[in-house]
């Protein structure tokens, strides 16, 4: 099984951001550890985390987990350890801002087994760092890098946005060589959306913004993809690459629809029943989702109450699940079976140059992936 834990907190809302956080000023490490500690006693001895197997992986996203007090990170590790088996190989990620890198923090995540760390640069130009609302400056990267190296950290990841408003000063390609002179391990890409209910998209209703045209998002995708096959990456998801070796355990699992559990306000989990014909995820039995309360105050009075502090439990149909499984598999370079794409859309789109297929699988092309939504909703 792998776990996925939600730490909310974050000093300030970034521009784009839509993700369930909470803004502190100070973050409440101890509340917090008591909500997660509850829930974990709620879920940990289900049947479908008990015969899940060892723990193959562990991710603190956000929010900002590198805000939380580090005993607290530590003794959550603690917990999950003393429960269930972590697999040797276990990946434990940390999503990471740079200006939360001290060499205090860094040393005691290395100890309590963190062994991987995403750091949010998104870019190294200081008004676009400042437009977007982040609370670090450029010059906080490397020697955030420099004290996870040196306390031994020798598996980083690094995210970057692209697709920013062509009203920003933003050298895209000046961003990415800096990011790999930086020399991580992994690297993900995220074209910025504009999502409702964001500063973003107030200014765009103000007429402040106007969204970077597509061809210019699709341009720098190409442009990404160029300089990290150069720098020896294997782009091997639509947003992700890595150095051979290095691509990341946890999302891969996800890709995979490998069952996971999601604790804290706002995340899912997901498990499938026992397969009765081929084997999960395709052929295999009925899928579920569940997902928790997404703000933190509704999440923690739950728990606090003695209430489960979930919102909602769903069992995907057939088609959902065909879905999901069609668009998980598409979005990375192992492509899908081939028996899941009809015959003549798979035709079709090699056609196009959008896809490369064989007997066995069908696997997406650049220029697929950057039509990758077009393509699963013409399934
Ligand atoms: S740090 Fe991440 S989670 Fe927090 S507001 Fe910014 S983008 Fe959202």
């Amino acid at each position: 099984m792998r776990i996925y834990i939600h730490v909310p907190f974050c000093a300030r809302r970034c521009s784009y951001c839509d993700f369930a956080i909470a803004v502190r000023r100070h973050t409440p490490s101890a509340a917090y550890l008591q909500a997660i500690h509850t829930e974990w006693l709620l879920r940990k001895d289900l049947p479908r985390w008990r015969e899940g197997g060892a723990i193959q992986s562990v991710y603190f996203g956000g929010g900002t987990p590198s805000r939380l007090a580090t005993d607290a990170l530590a003794t959550i590790l603690a917990l999950l350890s003393s429960d269930h088996r972590l697999a040797p190989e276990c990946e434990v990620t940390l999503e990471a801002n740079p200006d939360d890198v001290t060499r205090d923090r860094a040393s005691a995540w290395f100890h309590m087994g963190i062994n991987r760390v995403s750091l949010g640069i998104q870019s190294f130009e200081p008004r676009v760092l400042e437009w977007m609302h982040r609370t670090h400056t450029p010059d906080q990267v490397a020697p955030a890098v420099e004290t996870l190296r040196s306390t031994g950290f020798d598996n980083l990841s690094f995210d970057l946005i692209y697709g920013v408003p062509g009203s920003r000063a933003r050298d895209w390609e000046s961003d990415l060589d800096r990011a790999l002179d930086l020399d991580p391990q992994h690297l993900s890409l995220y074209a910025l959306t504009i999502e409702s209910h964001t500063p973003l998209a107030r200014w765009r209703a103000r007429g402040e913004v106007v969204s970077a045209p597509q061809e210019d998002a699709a341009m720098q995708f190409l442009v990404a993809n160029q300089r990290m096959v150069a720098a020896g990456f294997e782009h091997y998801e639509v947003s992700n690459a890595a150095k051979p070796g290095f691509r990341a355990s946890h999302n891969s699992g996800y890709w995979k629809g490998d069952p996971f559990l999601g604790l804290g306000p706002s995340a899912h989990s997901s498990w499938q029943d026992r397969a009765v014909g081929d084997g999960a995820p395709y052929g295999g039995g009925k899928r579920h989702r569940a997902w928790n309360r997404r703000e933190w105050e509704a999440y923690r009075l739950a728990v606090a109450q003695g209430r489960d502090p979930l919102e909602g439990v769903e069992t995907l149909t057939a088609a959902e699940t065909l879905l999901e499984d069609r668009y998980l598999g598409l979005r990375t370079d192992a492509g899908v079976p081939s028996r899941l794409i009809p015959a003549e859309n798979w035709a079709a789109w090699e056609r196009e140059g959008w896809a490369e297929c064989t007997d066995e699988r069908v696997r997406l092309t650049l220029e697929g992936w950057l039509r990758l939504d077009a393509l699963v909703a013409q399934l």
